[in-house]
């Protein structure tokens, strides 16, 4: 069963397989009503989808997922119908992006030093117009023979705990939510199962939902975290996290079940902020 709403979806303009348009495509033959666009740390991807959707009937929410810097933990908030031209979120987001190319040529220079050497134009060609990241790394890996796929080389080399590992700045999850509000975006702590501890912080600064229908998460999980959701009064969201079976071989688009309802309360506090 195919989901009607998606609202985690990344694109070309980050690390995904297809173009905002070919999203926007895929969208449509799937009968979706609702789809959000969130690139990692860019909204370079939201303009063309929003083109590619006029007169479509369905609706193209603007987005963003931004990577946190927090050690050993992986801390993404999306957010959801921002002012994504807003030039104090794109100046924010041009610094991490080039933040993430330093630290793309730092796995490659550490694998060089392991004896798995890559050519850069290669893996920036993978990228295309989007920014570096490490499926790029893990797909030239995988081109040049050494892993078998591409969750083999991030378990093997470019994990967290990999050999070939970079840190790389990036935005506090506090100053995450608090940049989404001053964007007039929706601030949602993103596959939230193993870092909830941050939820009192976020909320201080207007955090307003929690990613709950999540690829991977089971009924008890997804149970728990709605629970939460209702406890804290925050909006449950959820979403594919799709990003092309030649990146990660995950779930398909609107393949997790997300409520509607999910969307229209998003969209109605989106109103309210206006
Ligand atoms: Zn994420
Ligand atoms: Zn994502």
């Amino acid at each position: 069963m195919i989901s009607r709403v998606d609202l985690h979806l990344h694109s070309t303009a980050s690390d995904g397989q297809f173009s905002p348009s070919e999203l926007v495509a895929m969208a449509l033959e799937r009968n979706l009503l609702a789809i959000a666009i969130t690139d990692h740390d860019t909204t370079e991807g939201v303009d063309e989808a929003l083109e590619a959707a006029r007169g479509t009937g369905l609706e193209v929410i603007p987005g963003v997922e931004i990577s946190c810097d927090v050690p050993h933990e992986e801390v993404h908030l999306l957010g959801y119908y921002l002012d994504h031209h807003h030039p104090a979120l794109r100046g924010k987001l041009r610094a991490m992006r080039d933040a993430r190319l330093r630290r793309a040529r730092g796995m490659v220079a550490k694998l060089s030093a392991l004896g798995l050497p890559l050519q850069w134009e290669a893996v920036a060609e993978l990228a295309g117009d989007g920014s570096v990241g490490r499926p790029h790394i893990a797909q030239a890996m995988v081109k040049m023979g050494y892993a078998a796929s591409t969750d083999e080389a991030f378990d093997l080399y470019i994990g967290r705990n990999g050999p070939a590992y970079v840190e790389r700045y990036k935005l506090r999850p506090a100053d995450a939510v608090s940049l989404l509000k001053e964007v007039q975006g929706l601030p949602v702590l993103a596959h939230p199962l193993k870092v909830t501890h941050f939820l009192p912080s976020l909320m201080e600064r207007g955090l307003v939902g929690l990613e709950v229908y999540y690829n991977g998460y089971s009924a008890e999980d997804i149970r728990g975290l709605a629970d939460l959701a209702r406890k804290y009064d925050l909006i449950p969201t959820g979403g594919s996290d799709f990003h092309g079976p030649d990146v990660l071989d995950t779930v398909e688009m609107g393949g997790i079940m997300v409520p509607v309802e999910s969307v229209e309360r998003l969209r109605a506090l989106a109103k309210t902020r206006v």
